[in-house]
């Protein structure tokens, strides 16, 4: 049987990186779009010899159209059960929602088959972004799916997109629970750590859970160390060294609030004045810039996104480069230095060589220990290498 939805159809020849799987349809490849179509429709999407290759959310810009499905499929409720079982079903095969751990990435846009949507589980509320306005428009049904997965226990759906969203689409979004919201837990688990999540003023969907397993990592090199993190949002760096026997931690974020959720997470795990933690709400470059050398040995740099797009990569890599630089040059030797970029735009290998160039730059003895990237909860669909995004190297500084 085949769905009633419209028909956009694409240039000559332009179906071969769809019959590779690679979900994102351009406008420029689309000879035709009928003007009854509106932004966030379900469309078809065929050949110019008229064969469909597959339905997906259409949208006004760049990427015109995410392909939900290589083939004739109704975008219903069904097709969102069986996504996000899918979804939970990697996610129990990866073992993260133990009693220790209720914390992790359930969906991850194109790695899960699902463009255009991210939902992070954060004990028994699940937090829903839309990054397209066909996911805006599906948002009811997803969030009452989700609700009835078995095993998932989610009881709690809180939407959050008003910055997420393309601006010129005009949706509106509202920031508010679509399900449940009365006497939320906003603490949630991760390796036995306990975290306060802020998903209605934070960023992202309130915590980076990317970063765990890094953060456990760091914790192997935290015993007796002076530890500084420098970038530390929800301080989930700061917690884990903590936990791994440091020395001292020092949290530095430019953002008040940021210092704030730090701390409280802090006294949440190792209560009221831990004597070995202190938090600065100052500018990253600015504590460089004071600190003395060597009063650090173990360090992390995981600053936001500095190239938001294509156009910004060359201030984000010089960016990059004054970063590391600053920090290689002062840290102690034996230093571990955690260092990363979040930038999308940033291949691996630009990033790594601006991490070169900063450490030549200081002329210190520098070895690579480990190279690091996202976790398993955010898996990247091979079909689509776009969506691999995060980047750290450990470096060894003498
Ligand atoms: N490491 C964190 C995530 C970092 S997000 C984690 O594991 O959760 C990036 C953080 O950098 C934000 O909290 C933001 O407030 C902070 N930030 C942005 N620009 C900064 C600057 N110039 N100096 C210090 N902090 C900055």
């Amino acid at each position: 049987m085949s769905t009633s939805y419209q028909t956009v159809t694409l240039k000559r020849g332009k179906q071969e990186s769809l019959e590779r799987f690679h979900p994102w349809v351009f406008s420029g490849a689309l000879a035709n779009v009928p003007a009854s179509v509106e932004e966030g429709d379900v469309v078809k999407v065929v050949t110019a010899e008229g064969r469909v290759v597959g339905v997906g959310h259409y949208q006004i810009g760049s990427i015109a159209v995410r392909i939900l499905d290589f083939a004739d499929t109704e975008i219903d409720a069904a097709f969102f059960r069986s996504r996000l079982t899918r979804a939970y079903a990697l996610r129990q095969t990866l073992g993260l929602r133990r009693p220790d751990n209720d914390t992790f990435r359930l969906v991850h846009g194109e790695g899960d088959f699902l463009p255009g949507l991210v939902i992070d589980i954060y004990g028994d509320t699940a937090v829903m972004q839309a990054h397209s306005p066909g996911m805006h428009f599906a948002r009811d049904i997803i969030a009452r799916e989700l609700t009835e997965i078995d095993g998932l226990g989610v009881k709690n759906v809180f939407y959050k997109s008003e910055t997420t969203l393309p601006y010129k689409a005009d949706l509106d979004p509202v920031d508010d629970y679509i399900i449940g919201g009365a006497n939320v837990s906003c603490v949630s688990t991760e390796n036995s750590l306990r975290f306060n999540i802020d998903w209605l003023r934070g960023q992202k969907t309130g915590f980076f859970v990317d970063q765990r397993d890094n953060r456990a990592l760091l914790q192997k090199y935290a015993r007796g160390r002076r530890v500084l993190n420098m970038f530390c949002y929800t301080g989930g760096f700061s917690v884990y060294a903590l936990r791994g026997d440091a020395e001292l931690v020092h949290s530095v974020d430019s953002s008040a609030k940021a210092i704030s959720l730090t701390d409280a997470n802090v006294e949440l795990n190792f209560g009221k004045d831990c004597p070995r933690h202190k938090s600065f709400a100052e500018d990253a470059f600015k504590f460089l810039d004071r600190m003395d050398d060597g009063a650090y040995d173990l360090i992390v740099l995981d600053p936001p996104a500095f190239a938001k797009h294509r156009s910004a990569i060359r201030n984000a890599l010089r960016g990059y480069q004054r970063l590391n630089a600053a920090a290689i040059q002062k840290a102690a030797p034996g230093t571990v230095l955690f260092t990363f970029s979040c930038s999308q735009a940033v291949s691996r290998e630009q990033f790594r060589l601006a991490v070169f160039s900063a450490a030549a730059q200081t002329g210190r003895r520098v070895r690579i220990l480990h190279q690091l990237t996202q976790p398993a909860d955010h898996p990247v669909n091979i079909y689509h290498p776009e969506g691999e995004y995060l980047k750290g190297l450990v470096l060894y500084i003498e």
